[in-house]
């Protein structure tokens, strides 16, 4: 050390600060790059602007760049630019003074959340350079100013004591800060690690930045410095749509997700005024129902990468998507609650919303075919939107469709539109075309569309449009009569009644007598739509929750018996002379009413077998 190094400490206030950043976030240690290297492209930003205002000249072709540099064997690792340098007085200024009640102000206001809350990300964002003490146990400053003032060299060990000094390591203009790696860095020396940790915070960053594994270098006998910046320094997203092209989208998705399936389509965000921010969003093919709740939308700070899938900033909802958001107004100094209530914050989310809505929208209304083709994927995503969020599912209900049994698919206008004579604000649905099959047809026979709802958000999403609008949704096993019946009275028939409760064992047995338009049905099974769901639901629950409750008893269900249908008029025309034959017939058309309705138990298909060759024989 010279004669004019000035020594320095730190002062009884800032004490507690190098131990607590030591120890701070273990599981974020690696934000020290995002932190280091994003001062380096401030450093370089000052500096063209500095060029580009005329203050400085002869810098009109210059190439900022920026170096990361790992050495294992030196156990360091060097982020270097040449942008603005610090004099003595600024490094005083900047980084013993201002960086250091900056960090402080920042511990002070973090040191309380708990640790669950830490990790929730944002709020790390302006511990700045000292976060370079996480992984350090001594950290050199090299830099010379733009000015030409004499480089400096600041040396400072992880108990605040430093050294400051000029020197001649350094004759260009720029910094250099150079990290002894401790113990607790050491994951960082390997050069694998490290490039991925720069891929994560820095592959957006707006100044080339390089990366050089030293110890490789040295090795061949060469110190090279790499041929490609390992980020792109203009993302997609920063682009004018207008601009863009279809396979630049899928490039540019492919490269950040990993992704090789092509996404079903996107949505490019771009918002000057009142709101200003920026970004792509995917919408991922999904492989099964569940997959999208894996999305990832990561949200950048211009251009430097803050975390994913932040649900303060983006509905979540919309986290089953992938994409990138580049929110350069978002307040990250701020506690999660600050952002949670932020006014700034609930317009982004809303925005989002109403974008995504329209896209999905005019996808609808302009590519109807290529919409139905996607809808299987959308749907999901659609459906849990509108179930999360009511401004969503207004403005995107006109764009849901359903598949009918028949292949077609309608919206719910089209379907009430359709329903109004004969079942005036209701949907028949099936959850099952193959199980279900026998009341399918009985409705298509009459005309009557029937939509296939049968994924698990269905059931909630048609709650939702129960509540909120006004329409009733019924199973096709749930209620024949409501829309099946034809004119005039089905009357009573008590003697009937008593031999259905005889051959089905059951004798609390409901049964229902109907003149339905169908004559070839005799009987039928129904449960009630409530009591069904009921049982839906709790069976949810005993899946997710093994240890809920007891069993709950089956659905009660009522045996509709149509007194149009023939076989019927015969049951009741030999009852009261041949009982035997009567009762024969009875428990053959009980048990097929059964099996319409479900898989039969391994002791009724039994009974139905040997029931049914000796119905054959007397044939
Ligand atoms: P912030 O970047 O939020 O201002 P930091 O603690 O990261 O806080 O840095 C404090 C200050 O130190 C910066 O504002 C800047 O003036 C100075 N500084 C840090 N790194 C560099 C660099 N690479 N080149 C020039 N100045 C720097």
């Amino acid at each position: 050390m010279s004669e004019n190094t000035v020594k320095g400490g730190i002062s009884v206030e800032t004490a507690h600060i190098f131990p607590v950043i030591k120890k701070w976030l273990y599981s974020e240690k690696e934000i020290f790059v995002r932190e280091l290297v994003s001062n380096a492209c401030d450093a370089t930003t000052k500096m063209k602007r500095l060029s580009s205002l005329g203050e400085v000249k002869g810098l009109e072709d210059e190439k900022y760049r920026i170096d990361v540099i790992v050495s294992k064997n030196d156990k360091t690792i060097t982020v270097a630019d040449n942008g603005i340098g610090m004099s003595e007085a600024e490094v005083e200024k900047y980084i013993c003074q201002m960086a250091l009640s900056g960090a402080l102000d920042f511990i002070q206001k973090y040191e309380g959340e708990s640790e669950n809350n830490q990790s929730g990300i944002i709020g790390h964002f302006g511990l700045g350079f000292y976060s370079a003490f996480m992984v350090s146990d001594r950290v050199d400053v090299i830099t010379k100013s733009y000015t030409g003032a004499p480089a400096v060299k600041w040396s400072c060990n992880d108990a605040g004591e430093y050294e400051m000094s000029t020197t001649d390591e350094r004759e260009e203009r720029g910094t250099e800060i150079i990290l002894h790696v401790n113990s607790e860095g050491e994951e960082y020396l390997s050069a694998y690690k490290l490039s991925e940790v720069i891929e994560k915070y820095c592959s957006f960053m707006p100044v080339e930045i390089y990366f050089t594994d030293a110890d490789a270098g040295k090795k061949d006998g060469e110190e090279e410095s790499p041929a490609e910046p390992v980020n792109d320094v203009s993302p997609l997203w920063l682009k004018n749509p207008s601009e863009c092209t279809k396979e630049e989208y899928i490039e540019f998705y492919r490269k950040v997700f990993h992704d090789y399936r092509e996404p079903l389509f996107y949505i490019h965000l771009n918002v000057d005024y009142p709101l200003n921010f920026k970004g792509i969003l995917y919408f991922p093919k999904l492989a099964h129902e569940y997959d999208s709740l894996e999305g990832q939308v990561k949200l950048y700070y211009n251009q430097v990468y803050v975390a994913d899938n932040i649900k303060e900033v983006i509905p979540e909802f919309l986290l089953m998507l992938k994409g990138v958001l580049d929110c350069p107004e978002l307040p990250l100094n701020v506690s999660r609650s600050y952002l949670q209530n932020s006014g700034y914050v609930s317009k982004i989310s809303s925005h989002i919303v109403k974008k995504v809505a329209d896209k999905i929208n005019s996808l609808f209304n302009t590519e109807r075919e290529e919409y139905e083709k996607l809808w299987r994927d959308l749907k999901t995503f659609v459906e849990y939107g509108a179930l999360r969020d009511r401004k969503f599912f207004e403005r995107v209900l006109p764009a849901v469709i359903w598949e009918k049994t028949d292949g077609c698919f309608v919206t719910l206008d089209d379907y009430l539109e359709a329903a109004k004579e004969k079942h005036e604000n209701t949907v028949y649905y099936t959850t099952d075309k193959v199980s279900q099959a026998q009341y399918v047809s009985m409705f298509e026979n009459e005309g009557i569309d029937v939509v296939v709802l049968d994924t698990v958000i269905d059931t909630q999403f048609i709650t939702l449009l129960e509540n909120e609008k006004k329409i009733k949704f019924i199973r096709v096993d749930a209620d024949l009569a409501g829309a099946l019946k034809a004119e005039g009275d089905a009357g009573d028939e008590p003697a009937l009644t008593e031999l259905m409760k005889k051959v089905s064992g059951n004798d609390g047995l409901e049964v229902k007598y109907e003149l339905l338009k169908d004559t070839s049905t005799p009987a039928v099974l129904n449960i009630s739509e409530e009591e069904r769901r009921m049982e839906d639901m709790m069976r949810m629950y005993r899946m997710s929750m093994p240890d809920f409750g007891a069993q709950m008893p089956a659905s009660k269900m009522t045996l509709v018996i149509n007194k149009s249908s023939s076989l019927i008029k015969h049951i009741l025309e030999v009852l009261p002379s041949d009982e035997a034959r009567a009762e024969k017939i009875a428990k053959q058309t009980y048990t097929l009413a059964l099996l319409s309705q479900r898989q039969l138990t391994a002791e009724e298909l039994k009974g139905f077998l040997a029931q049914s060759y000796s119905v054959l024989e007397e044939l």
